[in-house]
């Protein structure tokens, strides 16, 4: 069955798309944790979770209720200790991104005495908080007339308008801001914004649209959705080989703190050359995948000759209070 043959432009038919729309959402809508609250905190912090983990793996671990009661306002992230923050983020990745919230909660009390501002400019200029998270707190905490384009919209509004601009491109994302803040609801723009993004969670599906249960589908204008939207190419993946070594004293293992941006603030095994390693045969073999690199990490047996700078020997009974890289943190299970 192919897809069905629209019978008004969106812009012509805008306040009968965005009640169909609405009506749908009343029947349809998801009740996640986050759509329970006004709380701006609670919101950004769902957010910036969400950014760059799924809405299922969220849900399933509990991972925003957990994070919430760890730290259920401002003040409570401002004044912990980065591993605190590091270790109440594990297995998420990504962790500059509550870095940002912690700064993000430091300035809103520094500066505007714990009151979140309300309006979008103000919103984009705190640490981590792009466009997309401005407008997502601005409207769904304050009900403010705020567009909003994530992944999902960027999808809606690319097959309803038909439109072969890469989203990822400046003339891409331009045209779906523009297309976002004409269509938005300015009487209800939580509301609004909640419908089209779940619409693009659910029906409007990146393989397989289910476009004949759209309730937007006589505006739609693309021919094959399933196309849409476009990207510019993929960045490439970096592939890295890494050489470590394990060593156990008693009840205590060496590890050492990580400096560089890829592992900054978390424990990891101690790195050599890979020279140095010549003589030894790797007892374990680890790869898995940060961000776009590819690693594949040698995990050699030895005693350090010395010690070098950030090495400490931790008790064994204390490792899960450091923060440690879930791959990272696997293999050491593995090995003790
Ligand atoms: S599901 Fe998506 S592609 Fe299909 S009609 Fe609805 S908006 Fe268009």
């Amino acid at each position: 069955m192919g897809k069905p043959e629209p019978t008004q432009h969106p812009e012509d038919g805008v306040e009968l798309l965005r009640s169909k729309l609405s009506e749908w959402f009343a029947h349809n809508g998801k009740d996640y944790p986050w759509r329970q609250t006004q709380d701006p905190w609670a919101i950004l912090v769902s957010e910036i979770m969400l950014q760059q983990t799924t809405v299922s793996s969220v849900i399933s671990n509990r991972r925003f209720e957990r994070f919430l009661e760890e730290f259920p306002n401002l003040e409570s992230i401002a004044k912990a200790a980065e591993p605190t923050i590091l270790k109440a983020w594990e297995g998420l990745g990504y962790y500059n991104r509550v870095r940002n919230l912690q700064k993000t909660a430091q300035q809103i009390l520094k500066e505007y005495g714990g009151q979140f501002p309300v309006d979008t400019q103000s919103l984009e200029a705190l640490p981590g908080v792009g466009r997309y998270t401005a407008g997502a707190v601005s409207s769904f905490a304050f009900n403010q007339p705020s567009p909003i384009v994530d992944s999902n919209i960027a999808r809606v509004i690319s097959r309803l308008f038909d439109s072969h601009r890469p989203i990822d491109s400046s003339a891409g994302q331009k045209f779906l801001w523009q297309k976002a803040t004409m269509l938005l609801d300015k009487h209800a723009p939580r509301l609004f914004n909640s419908a089209i993004m779940e619409l693009g969670q659910t029906l409007c599906s990146p393989q397989t649209p289910h476009c004949h249960h759209c309730p937007i589908r006589s505006f739609c204008l693309s021919k094959q959705p399933e196309l849409l939207p476009i990207k510019k190419p993929r960045k490439k993946t970096i592939s890295i080989e890494e050489h470590a070594f394990f060593h156990q004293i008693g009840q205590k293992v060496l590890l050492a703190q990580g400096t560089d941006t890829r592992r900054k603030g978390f424990w990891h095994f101690p790195l050599r050359k890979e020279s140095e390693y010549a003589h030894l045969k790797p007892i374990k073999v680890s790869r898995y995948s940060i961000t776009h690199y590819r690693v594949t990490l040698y995990l050699y047996h030895q005693k350090p000759a010395s010690l070098q700078e950030g090495e400490v020997y931790h008790p064994i009974n204390q490792l899960s209070r450091l923060p440690i890289a879930s791959p990272i943190r696997k293999l050491l299970e593995q090995m003790l």
